[in-house]
C-alpha cells in the first residue's frame, strides 16, 4: 500500500522524519508532499523544502518526495494511494488533525487516514518552534537534519 505523507515542511524537523522512518515499515512507498499553499508565507520555497527533504531521506530507498497544490485526496488518487500519513503530538493537534480526516473522507471515500503518535521526544517539536528560536539565534541543530540547520543558519545570518 502506498502512502502520502503531506504537509507543509517548513522546515522539516526531526519529529517528522521520524514520522517518515516509521512509515516506510509499514507502508510499501511513503509519497512525501509539500504542500505548495498559497495562503501561507513560507520560509522556504517548496522547491527548497523538497530538496531538504529528498537529502535527508536518502538513506530510505521507499521514500519520494514531490510537492502539490489543491486538495490532498486529489493528489493522492493521481497517485494510486490509499492512505494519507499524518502524525499526531498533542491534543490540540487531535483536533485539527481529526477535523481534517473527517473533511477528506466526504470527499474521497476511498482514501483514509492513518495517525502515528509522536516519538515522544519531539513531541514538543514544530517547525514554527524552530523557527522562533533561530530567529533569535538559538541552537536548532537537535532539532532538525543537519542540511535544515545549514540551511536556516545561512537565512538567518
Ligand atoms: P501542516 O501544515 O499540514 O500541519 P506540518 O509540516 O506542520 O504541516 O506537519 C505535517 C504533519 O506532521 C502533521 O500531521 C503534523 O501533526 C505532523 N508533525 C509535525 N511535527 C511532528 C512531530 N514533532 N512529531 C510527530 N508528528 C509531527
Amino acid at each position: 500500500m502506498i502512502a502520502i505523507y503531506p504537509g507543509s515542511f517548513d522546515p522539516v524537523t526531526l519529529g517528522h522524519l521520524d514520522i517518515i522512518e516509521r512509515g516506510v515499515i509499514l507502508f510499501e512507498k511513503v509519497i512525501v508532499a509539500v504542500l505548495c499553499n498559497p495562503n501561507k508565507q513560507p520560509l522556504f520555497t517548496a522547491e527548497k523544502r523538497v530538496e531538504q527533504i529528498r537529502h535527508c531521506t536518502q538513506h530510505l530507498a521507499k521514500v519520494e518526495v514531490d510537492s502539490f497544490t489543491g486538495l490532498t485526496v486529489d493528489y493522492a488518487k493521481l497517485h494510486k494511494a490509499r492512505v494519507l500519513l499524518r502524525g499526531l503530538r498533542v491534543l490540540s493537534d487531535f483536533e485539527k488533525e481529526l477535523q481534517m480526516a473527517h473533511t477528506n473522507k466526504t470527499l474521497s471515500k476511498e482514501v483514509e487516514t492513518v495517525f502515528l503518535a509522536t516519538n515522544k521526544e519531539y513531541s514538543f517539536l514544530s517547525s514554527s518552534t524552530v523557527k522562533e528560536i533561530a530567529q533569535f539565534g538559538g541552537a536548532i541543530s537537535h532539532l532538525v537534519p543537519e542540511n535544515v540547520a545549514r540551511d536556516i543558519r545561512i537565512h538567518y545570518s
